[in-house]
């Protein structure tokens, strides 16, 4: 059997063992420390934020910005209908109430037209939003300047789910940055993983300061342990931020990378009719986290079949994402689309599949890849 090539796997440079080193030298085996503050740091200087809260997920950073947001029990927020469980749940952690947006086909990321619709229905129904969370999807930034304008014409702050995105650039701003909060994810197959992690950002320095202080358990500023208020325990551990701190260091190669490999896959598939691979929007740079492609309509190959040949091949590949507003948990929760019938997010789950964006996978590992999809398409 050939070796097994992964969708996208934690990919080491060797000075994440130094810092994580350093803590075990300097003893700081806890939630706080050098790498930590560290990490923080040097994630602002990467991405022009102004302050940083780390933290033990890219989840727990959504639910702390809802939570500055204000976002409590019966309050609406909008989301991305087109992303992972880990966008929404935290609306659910808050009692709050999920409201999706569907897709456009030129980013597969929230659609301006469909959201603007979602406003004037809670308008009418006085159920506008706390926050709307905008996902960036596969390393492509959503349409931030439309999304914007109507949410800043409702007086609605953005939080930028990023977790995909990190490295990406918007019109020369990172994402993460544009909205009111921002949110990173270091789990194992995001572009840098410390194994598992997360990150708050914001020009507004008084959102991570009370994510910090949520995060360790809301203590306040006493000798004895005093709480005025619910805490969390979702801070970042020192050993977790040295990987991250060795892992930064290599950010842009691996972008340098994902976008080959994506580049790769382009120019291999241009004589396949049968296959598109998802679109590129002029108005960013993205960190290509993984390629994806959709196949046409009318072909007599489906996602699901490339799927099945690749695995026959020990090739990993996944099926997009499936839509939140068709999963069973969230079914109740109003949807709105700018599709006459059924929804974009519903088509290019049905149409699209991941394909392996491992960044230590050699130029063979490639072509076993794209002679596999070949094949089937002959
Ligand atoms: C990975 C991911 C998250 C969650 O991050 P964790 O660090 O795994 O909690 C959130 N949103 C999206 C879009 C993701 O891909």
């Amino acid at each position: 059997m050939n070796k097994r090539i992964f969708l996208a796997s934690p990919h080491m440079c060797g000075k994440e063992e130094e810092y994580v080193k350093e803590a075990f030298e300097s003893n700081w085996v806890a939630p706080l420390g050098h790498n930590v503050n560290s990490f923080e740091k040097e994630i602002c200087e990467y991405t022009k934020a102004k302050s940083a809260c780390a933290l033990v997920s890219g989840t727990s950073a959504i639910h702390l910005a809802l939570k500055n947001l204000g976002v409590g029990q019966g309050d609406f927020v909008f989301a991305s209908t087109l992303t992972f469980a880990a966008t929404v749940n935290p609306i659910i952690y808050q009692g709050a109430i999920p409201v999706f947006i569907d897709s456009e086909y030129e980013s597969w990321n929230m659609c301006p037209i469909a959201l603007e619709k979602a406003f004037e229905d809670a308008k009418l129904n006085n159920q506008l939003p706390k926050a709307v969370i905008v996902v960036h999807l596969y390393g492509q930034s959503a349409d931030m300047e439309k999304i914007k304008n109507i949410c800043d014409r409702y007086n609605t702050p953005i939080i930028e789910d990023a977790a995909e995105s990190l490295g990406t650039i918007y019109k020369g701003i990172q994402t993460g940055t544009i909205g009111e909060i921002g949110i990173y994810s270091f789990n194992g197959n995001k572009i840098i993983t410390t194994s598992g992690g997360g990150m708050m950002v914001s020009n507004n320095t008084k959102y991570t300061e009370k994510a910090l202080f949520w995060a360790t358990q809301s203590r306040e500023n006493e000798k004895y342990y005093e709480h005025k208020e619910l805490g969390f325990n979702y801070r970042m551990s020192n050993i977790v931020a040295g990987i991250g701190r060795g892992q930064l260091t290599v950010l842009d190669e691996r972008i340098s990378k994902k976008k080959y490999i994506y580049e790769t896959y382009k120019n291999s598939f241009q004589d396949i009719d049968d296959i598109e691979m998802m679109p590129i929007c002029s108005y960013n740079e993205p960190n290509y986290w993984l390629s994806c492609m959709t196949i046409k309509e009318n072909s007599n190959i489906s996602a699901i079949d490339i799927n099945i040949c690749l695995e026959k091949e020990n090739i990993e590949s996944r099926p997009i994402w499936k839509p939140m507003h068709l999963q069973p948990f969230f079914e109740e929760y109003k949807f709105f689309t700018n599709k006459e019938s059924g929804s974009v997010s519903e088509d290019l789950f049905k149409r699209g599949i991941c394909l392996p964006s491992d960044t230590k996978m050699t130029n063979n590992d490639l072509k076993r890849i794209i002679n596999t999809i070949k094949k089937i398409f002959k």
